[in-house]
């Protein structure tokens, strides 16, 4: 699935191929996705410039010269965004959404369908956008902020990180390296950890996505080339899936479920 530094890679790769180009038609290959591409909205964005690709959490958003008229896309599971010579383009499966510029078309295919493709002329209002966190690279995510958020909830650290509305992008496998990174057990409760040990984490957060996106950047051919399959580059990573501790090198990792969802962990370095 792909987290932030994925989409982040995404969104840099589209807005280099599509900004101040017009788009010249689009065709609805097949409307079903998390909900329904809305075809006559979609139609709206015929002969309008992309002025801006910009990226909010885990969207990706094509913004028009029209005031606020915005293309909303997400990945979700297996969504991925390819372009080819209009000459050479020829159908896929799985391919749903097709936006004609002067000499390529942008392709949106997803094999599971958990993505979507909204269009709206409020994004600051839309239902997906209006309510998220800050970004976790922006200053608006800092210590101060997050140990106030934290103040309030009794829920896991992990859970915390994770809740989009405290602040989007961090993911399963993010959280598991930032976390560990900081001697965090995921199951901490929130509210008990001390607000040196939440510095230490807003840090390593930072860290450990800039970094995957400066690495994203340098395999984006990768990506490109991955032919209708969903080809997100693994990131080296220190304990997301990982068997044994990079620190304690015979200490197994260990696997919980939280909210349903793995979570990595050391136990040597990282204590209730
Ligand atoms: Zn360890």
């Amino acid at each position: 699935m792909p987290e932030l530094p994925e989409v982040e890679t995404v969104k840099t790769y589209v807005y280099e191929r599509v900004l101040h180009k017009k788009i010249k038609n689009i065709k609805v290959l097949d409307k079903k996705l998390r909900w329904p591409i809305d075809t006559k909205k979609i139609g709206n964005t015929k002969s309008k410039t992309i002025k801006l690709v910009t990226r909010r959490g885990k969207y990706i958003l094509l913004q028009f010269d029209e005031p606020m008229l915005t293309i909303v896309i997400h990945l979700g599971m297996t969504g991925i965004i390819y372009f080819r010579k209009i000459s050479e383009y020829k159908k896929r499966k799985h391919d749903h959404l097709v936006l004609y510029f002067d000499e390529y078309v942008l392709v949106y295919n997803d094999v599971r369908k958990f993505g979507s493709i909204h269009v709206t002329n409020e994004p600051s209002n839309m239902f997906l956008l209006k309510g998220l966190g800050p970004e976790p690279m922006s200053e608006g995510f800092n210590t101060d902020y997050l140990f106030d958020k934290a103040n309030r909830r009794t829920c896991s650290v992990k859970e915390l990180i994770m809740n989009q509305k405290v602040v989007v992008g961090i993911g399963n496998i993010y959280a598991a390296e930032a976390l560990f990174l900081s001697k965090i057990h995921p199951s901490s409760s929130a509210n008990k950890i001390s607000k040196k040990k939440y510095e230490i984490l807003v840090k390593n957060i930072k860290q450990v996505l800039s970094k995957a996106i400066s690495m994203g950047g340098s395999t984006i051919k990768d990506f490109v080339n991955a032919e209708g399959k969903p080809g997100y580059f693994t990131q080296e990573l220190l304990v997301y899936k990982k068997k044994y501790c990079p620190i304690h090198k015979k200490n197994l990792i260990s696997n919980i479920k939280i909210s349903g969802r793995s979570s990595f962990f050391c136990d040597k370095c990282q204590k209730l």
